[in-house]
């Protein structure tokens, strides 16, 4: 007959089964709390290479703006989380603005398309002061149509490493944000043809279509748009880097 009422259950038993279950539950919460698992970007290629980010308009320039969104803000939000990136990655990062405000001085005397075009000359003179590596404006394109979306990246066609840089940005926003199947243009611009190191402007999307502006606007996008802008320059900077290593002399 077996005894009715409370069972024990042998002391080494209970231990163990508690330990299991805990030590089971602390793993799991360890993982949970691990971020995914990111892809590995060969970042060493980017270490002391000095970078101009330029985060465009600013100041009186709003640049585009569609009701809530201002193109100057996406453009500094967008800038100052890839600036992080990269100086975590070890590049010296120069911010032509860090601010609400354009690279022109308060007392200047001129029309607005006038203090719009000194503003671009300085920001061209001051990307080629610091002999920069590599230029990168960020800017959201506009249309008035709002049908276009995507993110689009242009360069100076007669700059070889230019287009690489651009092609391996394009890439990595296309193969990360998976919403854009544009690919990178030459672009006859005034800062691409006035900066003297290999250049691009990445357009980081249509504030003018209201599902991107919205995206653009959102602090976790802008946050992978700016890991994609940096995989693709850390991209660029390595094969650069590779090929330095294969063309050196007595190697
Ligand atoms: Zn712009």
């Amino acid at each position: 007959m077996f005894k009715t009422g409370v069972y024990f259950i042998p002391m080494k038993i209970y231990q163990a089964v508690v330990i299991s279950v805990f030590s089971t539950l602390l793993i799991a919460a360890i993982w949970m709390g691990l971020p995914t698992q990111a892809e590995y970007i060969p970042a060493y290629a980017l270490n002391s290479k000095v970078v101009v980010i330029d985060p465009g308009h600013g100041g009186c320039d709003p640049g585009a703006t569609r009701g809530a969104y201002v193109e100057k803000e996406v453009t500094l939000q967008v800038s100052q989380l890839l600036a992080q990136r990269l100086s975590e990655a070890g590049a010296m990062v120069v911010m032509l603005r860090t601010d609400d405000s354009d690279l022109v001085d308060d007392g200047f005397k001129g029309t607005i398309a006038a203090r719009k075009r000194e503003d671009l000359k300085r920001r061209a003179q001051r990307a080629n002061e610091v002999k920069a590596d590599l230029y990168v404006s960020i800017h959201t394109n506009a249309d008035s149509s709002p049908r276009w979306s995507g993110a689009q990246v242009f360069y100076n066609s007669s700059s070889q490493p230019s287009k690489l840089a651009a092609v391996m940005i394009q890439e990595e926003i296309t193969k990360q944000l998976g919403n854009t199947k544009r690919k990178a243009l030459p672009g006859d611009y005034f800062i691409l043809r006035n900066t003297k190191m290999p250049a691009v402007i990445v357009e980081v999307g249509f504030i003018s279509n209201p599902q991107e502006a919205s995206l653009l606007a959102d602090p976790d996008y802008q946050a992978r748009m700016a890991q994609a802008i940096f995989a693709g320059i850390a991209q660029a900077q390595l094969r650069t880097y590779n090929a330095e290593i294969e063309n050196y002399p007595g190697w």
